[in-house]
């Protein structure tokens, strides 16, 4: 089997692990290499904390991530909030990518809701071409050919997100929600604090996992529709949340692994291919995304 090397870019310590936490757990069961960064430090998001201590906080947070998944995780040093597709991040960006040499870039498309979500994807679509350039940055080995490069799913509509690959994640929610639940910082404190509802979040550490999770979607067979997902969500993540991909693009899902799975699953992770990255075909979809 040829290891793929898979690179996840996302603005800030978590976005990752949201929006890709499924899929890269199955790249690493399957015994492929995959790297997170995040572009910021992940310093502006507390009501508490200050800038210097809660960056340290997060990048434990990712080390956590790390240890009990196998994904690399780096952090960069940019502050949160302020990331700009300036030339100088360009360059850092294209040699960052050479070195870990990719087959596969997951990132934000650029009409995110966040400055620092579109200011990065602006970075990766930026950089899509130049990595094949050898003139560019030439104290970095330019790449032999272009990464398929993927957009992970937002619910923005101008454009609509249009999946082209959707990956079921229901083998692998516990993990995910772990994974999440390494956010300490963000997903008990911060997101809670946003939404006015920290007073609820449980002191117990397993009784606060189970809080991240709730509501639960149904186990007995009902097949939920989009109308279904309007439930009231305490914390940002729930799993209905993990369910939005798997009801909204049932269709896509059935196409690659047939209507009675499609139907059956509960969980799943959606992704768009970005234009300016190498095509995806007939021939390398399925090693590229090997489930
Ligand atoms: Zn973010």
């Amino acid at each position: 089997m040829e290891k793929l090397r898979i690179l996840v870019i996302g603005a800030h310590p978590d976005d990752n692990d949201f929006k890709c936490g499924g899929i890269a757990l199955k790249y690493i069961k399957a015994g492929h290499r995959v790297r997170f960064v995040s572009v910021t430090d992940g310093s502006a998001g507390h009501h508490v904390m200050g800038k210097e201590e809660i960056a340290v906080r997060r990048k434990k947070e990712t080390e956590e991530v790390a240890r009990i998944t196998g994904i690399e995780y780096d952090v960069w040093d940019i502050p949160d909030g302020c990331v700009v597709a300036t030339l100088e991040n360009r360059m850092r960006m294209v040699r960052y990518i050479r070195e870990y040499n990719p087959d596969i870039i997951f990132t934000h498309r650029t009409i995110d809701y966040h400055a620092d979500h579109r200011n990065v994807a602006m970075l990766v679509q930026d950089s899509a071409y130049m990595l094949i350039v050898p003139n560019f940055c030439p104290d970095a080995p330019a790449m032999k050919k272009n990464p398929v490069i993927m957009f992970t799913s937002d619910r923005f509509i101008n454009p609509p997100f249009v999946p082209d690959v959707v990956i079921p994640t229901d083998d692998v929610i516990d993990e995910k929600f772990a994974m999440k639940n390494c956010h300490v910082s963000q997903v008990y404190e911060w997101l809670p604090f946003t939404n006015g509802v920290l007073d609820r979040v449980p002191k117990d550490t397993d009784e606060r996992l189970a809080w991240l999770r709730r509501p639960l979607v149904p186990r007995n067979g009902k097949v939920l529709k989009e109308k279904d997902l309007n439930v009231p969500l305490e914390s940002n993540t729930s799993e209905y949340r993990e369910a939005g991909d798997a009801v909204r693009y049932r269709k896509k899902l059935a196409e690659r692994y047939g209507k009675k799975v499609a139907k059956q699953t509960l969980f799943a992770e959606a992704f768009q291919l970005s234009e300016y990255g190498s095509k995806l075909t007939k021939d390398n979809i399925d090693k590229l995304f090997p489930f």
